[in-house]
């Protein structure tokens, strides 16, 4: 399928591994152009390199944290005229909140809240002006099914998704063909869930294939999720055939969850 973005320019945050790199790799294959954010330099400039390579696209990688304003600030500079924004960084530590402090707090909050909607505020308007804009958040299963150790996660996130659902039904962006939406990955075979289920494993005692067999078990898909299944899917929610589809939550979790809506 034609995604009829060919020529467009995306920001695509925490961008050299994992889901963001999946989605920047999609973004590239559909003919995007693309601006890919991480903090370590070298697999950053790996992973765009294999983009250009592969794809023939301009990509232009920034090595910064998107999370501060200087980083922000920086990835913005690198195109003026932004068509699509996949907004993500790292997750929050686990933990019990008893133990965590304000600052941990507002770490969390700035990382998985803050952040994304700054972003979203330095591009949406400009997106509207030109009569196209697409929003990706990257946010987590975890919105919906709530993961007692994630409680930073679901806590910041939570906030970014009621944030959202307000401002993607304004018509000053809805009805000039911006779209935002997010994606809520249940469980992906990237270097974050390999050190989750690494810790998992030393914390009990247990295998670290024992610590994956015991979570396949929830997973009716029989099977963890693939970044490249991950970024085709944001892809198609940055495509011109996705219009029509804004505000929303979408889950990827192989079934997981086991509510009817
Ligand atoms: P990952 O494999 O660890 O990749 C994270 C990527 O983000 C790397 O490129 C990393 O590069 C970059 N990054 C991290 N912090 C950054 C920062 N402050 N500024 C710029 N880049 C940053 O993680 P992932 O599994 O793809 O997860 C992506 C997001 O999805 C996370 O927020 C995670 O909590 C959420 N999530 C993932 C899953 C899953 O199953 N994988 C499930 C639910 C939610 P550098 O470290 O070099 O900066």
């Amino acid at each position: 399928m034609d995604l009829g973005i060919k020529g467009k320019w995306a920001l695509v945050g925490g961008a050299s591994k994992g889901l963001g790199l999946g989605c920047a790799q999609a973004l590239a294959e559909a003919g995007v152009n693309v601006v890919m954010v991480a903090r370590g330099a070298e697999a950053l400039s790996a992973a765009a390199q294999a983009i250009r390579q592969r794809d023939g696209v301009q990509v232009i990688d920034i090595a910064t944290d998107i999370t501060t304003e200087q980083g922000r600030n920086q990835a913005l500079a690198a195109h003026s005229e932004l068509d699509i924004v996949v907004t993500n960084a790292g997750g929050p530590p686990p933990g019990d909140f008893r133990d965590w402090n304000r600052e941990q707090w507002l770490a969390a909050i700035d990382a998985n809240m803050l952040t994304p909607i700054e972003l979203i505020k330095a591009t949406v308007d400009g997106m509207a002006a030109r009569g196209f804009g697409r929003v990706v958040n990257i946010t987590s299963g975890a919105v919906k099914a709530p993961i007692d150790v994630l409680g930073l996660s679901n806590g910041a996130r939570s906030g970014l998704t009621g944030f959202v659902a307000g401002l993607a039904r304004q018509k000053r962006l809805a009805a000039h063909n911006v779209t935002i939406n997010n994606l809520l990955p249940g469980w992906f075979d990237t270097d974050r869930v390999k050190k989750v289920l690494a810790g998992a494993a030393a914390k009990s005692g247990t295998s670290v294939q024992q610590q994956f067999d015991a979570r396949l078990g929830g997973i009716p898909a029989g099977r963890i999720g693939t970044p490249d299944e991950f970024g085709q899917t944001c892809a198609f929610l940055c495509s011109q055939h996705a219009g029509y589809i804004t505000g929303q939550n979408i889950l990827m979790d192989g079934g997981s969850y086991p509510g009817t809506f």
